[in-house]
């Protein structure tokens, strides 16, 4: 894994980190930061500095923060632990994580290796909660219609296709050969690890109490214990 996530956790306070638990994390909620060319430790500072109960032009004061910040690098920031609840995308907010992804212009396009770095994390979080990116990822426009992530709300193509390529990712099979002890003796066998099991090729297990054959008729395998 290259992507490394550094925890510079905000001051537990009632604007941006409200210490409050979250429920059972459902999806994750991606955001940009609207702030071209703007840091990770930026937009961290800035969620630390609400704590004073800053007011928006309007005169009402800002909740705000993420689980995460992507940065223009690539690096992680985490604001807060996966425990706790975020504000970012209001009725989400109690079961949902929040992702902040930096950007180079007002397009807002995630290029590399910021767009790498997203699936990454897109990916690792789906793995520990079981999530189909493919339907638990969304976007802060599909929770309160505001045009954020803007160019994947402008491109929702593209959405789709980060969507995607995340559930690729996370679907992918890793082949190895590992050893195992069978009927007292080691044998190298190939494993496909798909979500934390190996599967093992039944042709592998073959040796001289166990034959491996096949019903060409019927076109099963068949196993046979001598
Ligand atoms: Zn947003």
């Amino acid at each position: 894994m290259k992507m490394k996530v550094q925890n510079n956790y905000l001051t537990v306070n009632a604007y941006s980190r409200p210490g409050k638990k979250i429920g059972i994390i459902t999806g994750i909620v991606v955001h940009w930061v609207a702030n071209p060319m703007s840091t990770a430790l930026a937009n961290r500072n800035y969620f630390e500095g609400l704590k004073v109960g800053k007011k928006n032009s309007n005169g009402s004061i800002i909740y705000a923060s993420s689980h995460y910040i992507v940065g223009l690098d690539g690096e992680v920031i985490a604001c807060m632990p996966e425990t706790e609840v975020a504000y970012h995308a209001s009725s989400a907010n109690s079961h949902h994580l929040g992702i902040e992804v930096c950007h180079k212009d007002w397009e807002g396009q995630f290029v590399s290796p910021i767009y790498e770095t997203l699936l990454e994390l897109i990916v690792d979080i789906c793995n520990r909660y079981k999530l189909n990116p493919l339907t638990n990822v969304i976007r802060h426009y599909d929770v309160t219609g505001k045009n954020c992530p803007k160019y994947y709300v402008e491109h929702p193509e593209a959405w789709e296709q980060l969507k995607k390529e995340a559930n690729k990712r996370l679907q992918k099979e890793e082949i190895e050969e590992i050893m195992i002890q069978l009927n007292g003796k080691e044998k190298k066998v190939t494993t496909i690890n798909k979500e934390g099991t190996n599967f093992i090729k039944l042709r592998d297990l073959a040796d001289e109490h166990i034959d491996i054959g096949y019903d060409k008729e019927k076109r099963i395998p068949i196993v046979t214990i001598k």
